[in-house]
């Protein structure tokens, strides 16, 4: 087994068998996408085992909420601790299992270390208002209760980071979670669970965070289904929000929806472009183009177009595409032999709609590629040019690929219509010299970016977790991580007291 796995216990966890090249009934196996070996087995929970889980989490919760929030905060402060020693292992397992480069991997590890920092501080602070009674000698306030276990369904490209902002946060408000990973990411799901596992568990706080792995038949629409979860958090595409919701909303539980972007760049003619071109770079090609901030339109004016484009795919020109655990390497394949028929199809749609591809636009030849790379999916990031006033109905989908579509414009409004034109809301940015353009992009009146993130100058991939993450339209609403979102893992309590002795009613009302 890969010396990284057992480095992070892996081989030790009765969860993990030793890799087969073919599934067994209630296994499954993890692929490394960079080679297409096996590198693990994974057994799957079933109905029974979800049923088990979810009523020692039941129990977890009754006595977790009991402990003061800064003593909980204390538990989380030293699981950040436990993920800094082991940032390089898990961050290199990110790259492994899930294809993105070793620097991104232990980037989105630090994500999680970051949110736990946020949350240690944040456990002094879960502060409720007071607010003045109309009856006298009465007081009102608010406070923030733990909410319960919470569900929380991750998608497979942020194997670990989008846990974290769950449960750090849930952890210091009081919750137990309930974990499911995507099936294609189970070990980095294990090995982080067992950490946070581990290090609650020497500090005398066993069972808060629980770990459920297994299809969506059998395990997902269990939770989803599931009142004793008064809260799921999804991530994932819109097709599952679209049915989680549906389903969550359906038993009115709680829902916090995390779903796919269609995210778009705009340039003006006085931006700085060197800054631009590094940024529409990285934001395109990054993650394979498969993070939910990727840009993956180009909204550029007509004046400077054709120069950006030419520079442009230079720069494509020059991209390391290879082993994500190699030095040097700027991207990785892309996840399985779905996503690269689903990249292949979206360039063939946009030739087909008039789309004219202005770099790559095909898989890289395995020839060119090591011996030991040539079962990996392997794709070369694409910039399609659509011609003027073409919208490119492929381009309002969200094809998790690197893909890139670059439109042209004339003038801002008309940049900012196209930039809004699509069903989903995540991430924004404006590259702009001018004062001017960038307040009309951020506009108050809710006229600019209709997204959940907006940028000036800097791209659409790449979120600091101080802010609260999340998007508007079909991205679903949600908002995770920084600022106020640790709200939505708590429920909120009016609390009023009569302290005299006058029986005294609301709007005045006498009933006597
Ligand atoms: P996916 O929708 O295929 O799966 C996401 C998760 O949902 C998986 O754990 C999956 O098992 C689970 N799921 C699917 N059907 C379910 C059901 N019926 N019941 C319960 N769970 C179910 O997405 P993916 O391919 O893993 O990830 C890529 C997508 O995620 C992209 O659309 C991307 O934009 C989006 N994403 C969004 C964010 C965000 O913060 N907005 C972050 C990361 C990824």
């Amino acid at each position: 087994m890969h010396e990284i796995l057992s480095r992070l216990g892996l081989d030790r966890d009765p969860r993990v068998t030793p890799p087969a090249q073919t599934a067994q009934d209630g296994v499954v196996l993890s692929l490394n996408p960079a080679t297409g070996e096996p590198l693990a087995g994974v057994k799957l929970d079933t109905a029974d085992s979800y049923e088990k889980t979810i009523a020692r989490a039941t129990g977890s919760f009754k006595r977790w909420r009991t402990v003061p929030a800064p003593k909980r905060g204390e538990v989380v402060r030293r699981i950040g601790e436990a993920y800094r020693e082991h940032l390089e292992d898990l961050g290199s397992l990110v790259a492994l299992e899930m294809g993105k480069i070793k620097a991104e991997g232990i980037g989105e590890v630090q994500e999680t270390i970051d949110v736990a920092d946020f949350a240690v501080g944040l456990s002094r602070q879960l502060h409720g208002i007071t607010m003045p009674s109309e009856r006298p000698m009465h007081s009102m306030r608010e406070h923030w209760l733990p909410l319960g276990p919470i569900g929380v369904i991750t998608a497979f490209n942020f194997p670990n980071a989008v846990w974290g902002w769950n449960a750090m946060l849930g952890a210091v408000c009081g919750d137990v979670c309930v974990w499911k990973p995507s099936l294609i990411t189970p070990l980095t799901a294990i090995a982080t669970n067992n950490i946070a596992q581990r290090v609650a568990s020497e500090m005398g706080h066993e069972g808060v965070f629980e770990l459920v792995i297994g299809t969506d038949d059998e395990v997902g629409e269990r939770m989803i289904a599931d009142r004793r979860l008064p809260l799921i958090s999804a991530t994932g595409s819109c097709r599952m929000g679209r049915h989680v919701g549906a389903a969550v909303a359906g038993r009115l539980g709680k829902c916090l929806l995390e779903l796919g972007g269609n995210n778009a760049v705009i340039i003006e003619p006085d931006a700085d472009l060197d800054l631009a071109l590094k940024s529409t770079v990285f934001g395109s090609v990054g993650t394979c183009g498969q993070r939910c901030t990727s840009s993956r339109r180009l909204i550029i004016h007509e004046s400077i177009a054709d120069d950006f484009c030419e520079r442009l795919a230079k720069a494509y020109a020059t991209v390391r595409i290879g082993d994500p655990l190699d030095e040097g390497t700027l991207v990785g394949p892309i996840i399985n032999e779905n996503s690269a028929r689903a990249f292949e199809d979206a360039i063939a749609a946009a030739k087909q709609q008039g789309g004219e591809v202005i770099a790559g636009g095909a898989r890289v030849d395995p020839a060119k590629l090591p011996e030991r790379l040539r079962k990996g999916a392997y794709v070369q990031p694409t910039i399609v040019r659509a011609p003027a006033g073409n919208q490119l109905a492929i381009a309002q989908e969200e094809t998790f690929a690197p893909i890139l579509y670059v439109f042209t414009y004339k003038t801002l409004d008309e940049a900012i219509g196209m930039h809004n034109s699509v069903d989903q809301g995540l991430s924004s940015a404006i590259f702009t010299g001018s004062a001017r353009s960038a307040e009309r992009f951020l506009n108050p009146s809710g006229a600019g970016s209709d997204c959940g993130l907006a940028y000036v100058n800097l791209g659409t991939s790449g979120a600091e977790i101080g802010g609260a993450f999340g998007g508007e339209k079909d991205t679903g609403g949600g908002r995770e991580s920084g600022s106020d979102a640790w709200k939505v893992y708590m429920r909120r309590q009016t609390c009023t007291v009569n302290f005299g002795d006058e029986f005294a009613l609301a709007q005045g009302i006498r009933f006597e």
